[in-house]
């Protein structure tokens, strides 16, 4: 039955462009429903694609089959394994290995429990976990490594992303949608899959003599207790266009299933450098101290009083307490020395190291880089006091302009040593006298195979003399020439001329000093003269006039 209110397509009328229905789209649900609406601009691309994730594109997106996850790690295969990649960090490397196993253990059990009828619930507190420590130390990089190995989607997000725009109740929900897109649409996958997040140190209120954030710190803890705890998510955010698209597009696909996302097998990790929370923390111990009359200590080392954080220090920081317990698994990653910064760079698996090797050998240069290079670098790099991440603005500096230069220079090896680190300069203008020395060497031999060429062809030997060889090599350099070409034009009259020499003298050899370089034409001419004034001799060789 054909609607009456809808108008034939009008041939005349030109098909509006996707970016024109999206727009009119828009406006019309504006129009019917405020500004409630969230709009992302969609590329017909994306409708064919999973979404992006939240913050960073950190993990890839996984492509598994639609199989469920299973896990059959113990705590120390995955310590061992972040071994290989993160440097120091042990304490966080057992902890998070524990409770990584805990966690999808505990998930396993419960699945193969539910498939024995009448089974009572199985009890298990979530182990999320709560990283401390200074930036750039590797909390993120044990993360990531953790959810590769096991083959679980991760997703990274800043805790102030959300604070900063204010409370919007779908946002953190995207963080599991994005675990699905991150899963290539495998809901049941994305269910297992690790939530981190950054920051979360700045979703505090003003704890305890600090001045903390806004109340939409408080609401972005309530919005995350609700994931982290158990809650279904609509796979489809109800008030976000681009959303709503995709259901579109996979409706028409086919592609329909479930359209909730269940967290209760989520594990959620935060990290954040709680600075601050060390005097909350000392004031405690002192009170306590105080109490019970101990004699007083030595100040203890601000990371030593982190380890010791307990839920109260947290919840005197300007956290809710139902959001910290919550968060029962607590660890600390250490700052990095400078020596451990050269481990990093020396033995790690993902060393920065390999990635400017690979930069080089694209330009068909090999880098090598000594150890005393690595230690230099690890100082300044310490310096900057942004952990490893000071080794990237360390390394910038030093390779900037090699990086540069060395592609169109042509040399094929690069020693990056301790003197190259202190004086930069000095090392470059190095390469480029070895560049200009390979050159000269190479066009050297041009030159000899010019001679060699013209022997083969005319039965005549042209030797030139060290001397003539730099001056031609000089010329071409000079006229941007290559030496044959060159060589075959100044050289143009010889074959005729030795020739006629040659027949007149017997004559077959013929020297050529830097002159008769500089001026073939009057070298010949020369020997050309000389060889009807001379009785003939019948010598072989000769010297140039
Ligand atoms: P953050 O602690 O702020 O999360 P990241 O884990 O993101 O820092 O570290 C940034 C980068 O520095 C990583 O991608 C990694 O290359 C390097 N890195 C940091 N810490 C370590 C470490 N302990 N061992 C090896 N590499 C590290």
């Amino acid at each position: 039955m054909s609607d009456s209110n809808t108008e034939p397509p009008n041939p005349a009328m030109p098909h509006p462009s996707p970016e024109e229905i999206t727009r009119k789209l828009e406006d019309f649900i504006k129009n019917s429903l405020g500004g409630q609406v969230i709009f992302s601009r969609v590329e017909p691309h994306d409708l064919a694609t999973p979404a992006e994730s939240v913050e960073d594109d950190e993990s890839p997106v996984i492509d598994v089959p639609a199989a469920a996850f299973d896990f059959r790690y113990k705590p120390a295969d995955i310590k061992a394994y972040l071994d290989r990649f993160v440097i120091r960090q042990d304490e966080a490397k057992k902890v998070l290995a524990t409770a990584v196993c805990d966690h999808y253990n505990h998930a396993r059990m419960l699945r193969e429990h539910k498939q024995q009828k009448g089974a009572a619930a199985l009890e298990f507190s979530k182990q999320n976990v709560v990283i401390s420590g200074p930036t750039g130390v590797g909390k993120t990089y044990l993360v990531k490594h953790i959810a590769d190995l096991i083959g679980v989607p991760f997703v990274k997000a800043d805790a102030t992303k959300f604070s900063e725009t204010g409370y919007v109740g779908g946002d953190v929900d995207d963080l599991v949608r994005d675990l699905v897109a991150k899963a290539n649409g495998n809901v049941e996958l994305a269910q297992h899959g690790i939530i981190y997040l950054d920051e979360i140190d700045k979703l505090a209120t003003g704890g305890e003599g600090r001045v903390g954030r806004d109340v939409s710190g408080r609401g972005v803890q309530t919005a995350l207790l609700k994931l982290m705890e158990e809650t279904e998510v609509a796979l489809y955010a109800p008030n976000d266009i681009r959303s709503q698209m995709q259901m579109m597009f996979d409706t028409r696909k086919g592609r329909t299933g479930r359209e909730v996302v269940n967290t209760r097998n989520i594990l959620f990790i935060v990290s954040g450098a709680f600075s601050g929370i060390e005097k909350i923390i000392e004031k405690r111990q002192s009170k306590a101290s105080i109490g019970f009359g101990a004699a007083m200590h030595d100040k203890p080392a601000p990371e030593d009083l982190l380890r010791q954080a307990r839920t109260k220090d947290f919840i005197d920081y300007g956290f809710e307490a139902e959001f910290v317990g919550r968060l029962p698994v607590r660890v600390f990653c250490e700052a990095l020395t400078s020596d451990d910064l050269f481990q990093i760079m020396k033995n790690s698996e993902g060393s920065l190291i390999r990635q400017y090797e690979r930069e080089f050998h694209a330009y068909g240069v090999r880098a090598v880089f000594e150890d005393d290079a690595l230690r230099a670098v690890a100082v300044t790099a310490a310096e900057e006091k942004t952990g490893a991440r000071g080794l990237v603005t360390a390394w910038e500096k030093v390779l900037r302009d090699f990086k540069f230069e060395l592609p169109s220079l042509g040399v094929p090896y690069l020693i990056v040593d301790g003197e190259l680190v202190k004086d930069t300069a000095k090392a470059l203008e190095r390469c480029r006298l070895d560049s200009h020395s390979l050159h000269t060497d190479v066009r050297a031999d041009e030159v000899r195979l010019f001679a060699t060429r013209f022997a083969s062809d005319y039965g005549l030997a042209l030797v030139f003399d060290s001397g003539a060889i730099r001056s031609l090599v000089q010329r071409a350099e000079c006229e941007g020439s290559a030496i044959d070409v060159m060589c075959a034009r100044l050289f143009k009259d010889f074959p005729f001329g030795l020739q006629l020499i040659s027949r007149s003298s017997a004559q077959t050899v013929f020297h050529l000093t830097r002159e008769a370089a500089e001026e073939p034409e009057k070298y010949l001419s020369d020997l050309v003269v000389n060889s009807y004034r001379q009785p003939k001799i019948f010598s072989t060789e000769s010297h140039g006039s």
